[in-house]
């Protein structure tokens, strides 16, 4: 098994990130070696999606000295998929959910570790900003969480709120916080990064759609569509908003892809209120039906926000991605009372992307109910991103058996039909 040092040295070898060639690719010392697309002999774990969830459970199974292979219908963290895109926030606010502030906390240092080693940075710790109404209780209930498990956070009076962000429009805002540690990840730039860096200590990467498997028992191997067969020990179907897809009889209606649209508008030239240092990453939820969170022009892509409530239903292989011209509309509406300053600002971009939720927000991992050997990994729903690194650690522990003892909340037991959001 590498250790810590030499897996990261044999990473950091790919710092600089050339095209993943498609077809198979395994893993060598300084270098990504396409090879011919015959199968070799079995992996110990073959994970099926590289998005976040896949691409870290790969990650550290790698690290833990498994010989893994990857599968990606479309690619690391591509358009369809909801890894895809520029920049996701990572903070430790989550009222009383302890689980995930610790997780947030325990990812942070790997993002900043992958950040350091990687050629462009990947974590923005630029602070993150929570804001609320009248009802102040989620950011109370926030902070004693934050404190009891470690982390740091910064109370701010609305006089303070007022001075310190004189470009923020304040109506319906009694109080905020500041996350000073926290921040963003460049989302797309992660993926690709990590996955790159596992291939070149030593796993294989395949692009490949993977069929549904059945049957109950141990599963030998999976096949992609209309190609190879892969053999490994454990599979690990990492398939986020597909995942009621692949396997239609364990998890149709207990996985709800909604569809979920980005907004970015353009700051006039050198205008930096909107911009880092000035401006930290932002969450409002002054209503908890209508959360609305953005980034400051981060890297120059422009102010990005988003709304939080869960769109209609989406499928990810065929929707077509535009926004519609009344959300245009909406977010204008509240540019113009939030940030006034960016209230005729240009827009510059759009995305159309989906969250993969869960009845109530808890992430599933857990074993496949009739498949000894197959682990469903997902239903981020939209708050995923930020725990990549300890969601793939936990996957590792899980898969190789060292999981002291697994999170109730992330059974596949709790995951109900009846959508009832309760984690924010
Ligand atoms: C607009 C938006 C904003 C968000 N904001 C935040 C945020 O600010 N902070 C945060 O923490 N989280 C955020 N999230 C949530 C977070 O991005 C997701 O929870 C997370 O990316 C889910 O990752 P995943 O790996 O489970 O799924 P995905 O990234 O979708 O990866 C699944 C992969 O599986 C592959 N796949 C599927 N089926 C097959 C198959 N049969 N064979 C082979 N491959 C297959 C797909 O191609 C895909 O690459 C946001 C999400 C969206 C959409």
């Amino acid at each position: 098994m590498p250790n810590r040092r030499e897996f990261v040295k044999a990473a950091a070898a790919a710092a600089v990130l050339p095209a993943l060639p498609r077809g198979r690719i395994e893993g060598g010392a300084a270098s990504l070696r396409p090879t011919s697309p015959a199968p070799r002999a079995g992996y110990d774990v073959a994970v099926i999606g590289a998005g976040v969830f896949g691409a870290w459970s790969a990650w550290h199974l790698q690290r833990a000295g498994r010989r893994v292979v990857l599968v990606d219908a479309y690619g690391p963290a591509n358009a369809r998929a909801s890894s895809g895109g520029e920049s996701r926030v990572t903070r430790l606010s989550y009222g009383k959910d302890e689980i995930y502030t610790r997780m947030a906390l325990a990812s942070l240092r790997w993002w900043d570790e992958l950040s350091g080693r990687a050629g462009l940075p990947i974590l923005h710790r630029i602070g993150v900003l929570m804001m609320v109404g009248a009802d102040d209780s989620y950011l109370r209930e926030s902070e004693t969480t934050i404190r009891r498990v470690g982390g740091r956070i910064e109370e701010l009076s609305p006089q303070e709120l007022a001075r310190r962000y004189p470009q923020i429009g304040l109506d319906g805002i009694a109080r905020a916080h500041l996350e000073p540690e926290s921040g963003a990840v460049m989302a797309r730039r992660a993926v690709l990064t990590l996955v790159h860096e596992a291939v070149a200590a030593g796993m294989t990467y395949m692009e490949a759609a993977v069929e549904a498997p059945g049957g109950h028992g141990r599963l030998a191997e999976i096949r992609a569509r209309g190609g190879d067969a892969v053999q490994a020990d454990a599979f690990v179907f990492a398939c986020g908003p597909w995942l009621p897809k692949v396997f239609p009889e364990v998890l149709g209606g207990r996985i709800h892809p909604s569809r979920q649209e980005v907004f970015f508008f353009g700051p006039p030239a050198g205008d930096t209120r909107f911009a880092p240092p000035a401006l930290p990453v932002w969450a409002d939820f002054s209503r908890l039906d209508a959360i609305t969170y953005g980034m400051p022009d981060l890297e120059s892509r422009g102010f990005k926000m988003a709304f939080d409530a869960h769109g209609p239903p989406i499928d990810p292989d065929t929707y077509q991605r535009q926004v519609l011209p009344q959300s245009i509309a909406t977010a204008r509406r509240y540019l113009a009372r939030r940030f006034p300053g960016l209230a005729k600002a240009p827009l510059v971009e759009t995305r159309v992307c989906q969250y993969e939720n869960t009845s109530n927000g808890d992430f599933l991992i857990d074993r496949h109910p009739q498949l000894d050997n197959v682990w469903l990994v997902g239903g981020g729903s939209g708050h995923g991103f930020k725990h990549g690194p300890a969601v793939g650690e936990y996957v590792a522990k899980a898969v190789t058996g060292s999981l002291a003892a697994p999170e109730p909340r992330f059974s596949l037991a709790t995951k109900q039909v009846q959508q009832r959001r309760a984690v924010y």
